[in-house]
């Protein structure tokens, strides 16, 4: 019989394994805390568990782990960006960032992505596959490996490589363990989940009774010219995205984010900064205005920093939630739109 990865399944699955063992469902909370919050492999160390019965999971189980590849640090402000490959040979990348009290670790959850948004190193490099629940999390049990003393992961962010609408019931579940005593207990206020606006996903994720902080990689409010650059606009056109989004919030406190990629001479007019401020009504939001970051093979430019602060300040008419986004880990190429797991 082909052992079963305990990795990446949640209480109820746990509970039905030990209800298959004869065990109360107790031992499911138990074993939880061993992998997620504790990131253990070895059920010898798990010694709140009998021994028949770690004896018992050993042979008809396994806890899987992903394999650091390489590391790479910047050098301009500590980032850290992780190559992991996985069992069947894929490869993801993970980032770590500091800044302050924050640790933010920013997590995949496909390997490549089939939305070849045009800005972005992660796109290029096409659509491997989705990953596990486990694949997820497993990002942030390895990466919590590297923390210094006394580090403690603050925030997690769904921006990696992939849409994680897309690996839906994964993304869902991973998320549920990140927030969950068992797992890594953290805020949902401290989650943000980052969609290019796979429009029905959105609808779901709003009845599903999670608690999440929402980003939407928006990148021009003009159908026109965000089609051009994230071909997913085309199934999704902006006022059905707007739609959803204005649902969502009635089900959700957290203002929805809105990350601009500005990229010079194509999305980063005072016409475009205008138009933004004219079609998102309805809701409270935030904006992010990221800088691009470069892209082997791609022929887009940053806008300069003038720019910048005048599409900020025509924002700010909008709402008074509008940052422009310091990039981290350009030099190891890990910051946004810029993962490819090349290493
Ligand atoms: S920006 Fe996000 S959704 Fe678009 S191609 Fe890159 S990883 Fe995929």
């Amino acid at each position: 019989m082909e052992k079963i990865d305990l990795k990446g399944l949640w209480i109820k699955e746990l509970e039905k394994l030990f209800g298959e063992l004869g065990e109360q469902n107790y031992r499911a909370r138990q074993l939880a805390k061993w992998i997620y919050n504790k990131g253990v492999n070895n059920f010898e160390v798990m010694t709140d568990l009998p021994l028949e019965l770690r004896k018992k999971l050993s042979e008809i189980s396994f806890i899987s782990k992903i394999k650091l590849v390489k590391k790479k640090v910047s050098s301009l402000d500590g980032t850290e960006k992780f190559l992991f490959e996985l069992a069947d040979g894929k490869k993801i990348e993970t980032v770590l960032m500091r800044e302050k009290e924050r640790i933010t670790v920013c997590i995949s959850t496909q390997a490549g992505c089939p939305l070849n948004c045009k800005f972005c190193a992660t796109g290029k490099s096409g659509f491997e596959r989705n990953l596990s629940a486990g694949e997820i999390i497993d990002q942030i049990i390895a990466v919590k490996e590297h923390l210094k003393n006394e580090e403690k992961i603050t925030n997690i962010v769904i921006m990696g490589m992939g849409e994680p609408l897309l690996n839906y019931n994964n993304t869902i579940k991973a998320i549920e363990i990140m927030q969950s005593q068992f797992g890594f207990s953290i805020p949902p206020r401290k989650i943000t989940l980052s969609t290019a606006g796979i429009t029905d996903a959105i609808y779901k994720l709003s009845d599903e009774g999670l608690k999440v902080k929402l980003s939407i990689s928006l990148n021009s409010a003009d159908d026109r010219i965000r089609t051009e650059i994230m071909p997913v606009n085309k199934k999704y056109p902006l006022s059905g995205l707007l739609e959803s989004l204005r649902y969502f919030s009635k089900k959700n406190p957290n203002p929805v984010t809105f990350e601009y990629v500005m990229i010079k001479g194509i999305n980063d007019s005072k016409e475009d900064a205008k138009k933004l401020v004219r079609v998102i009504t309805g809701f409270p939001f935030k904006i992010n205005l990221i800088p691009y970051n470069p892209v082997e093979n791609c022929p887009y430019e940053k806008s300069d920093d003038e720019t910048m602060n005048q599409f900020r300040e025509i924002c700010l008419r909008a709402t008074p939630a509008v940052t422009i986004r310091k990039s981290k880990g350009v030099d190891i190429e890990g910051a946004c739109g810029q993962l490819k797991a090349k290493g």
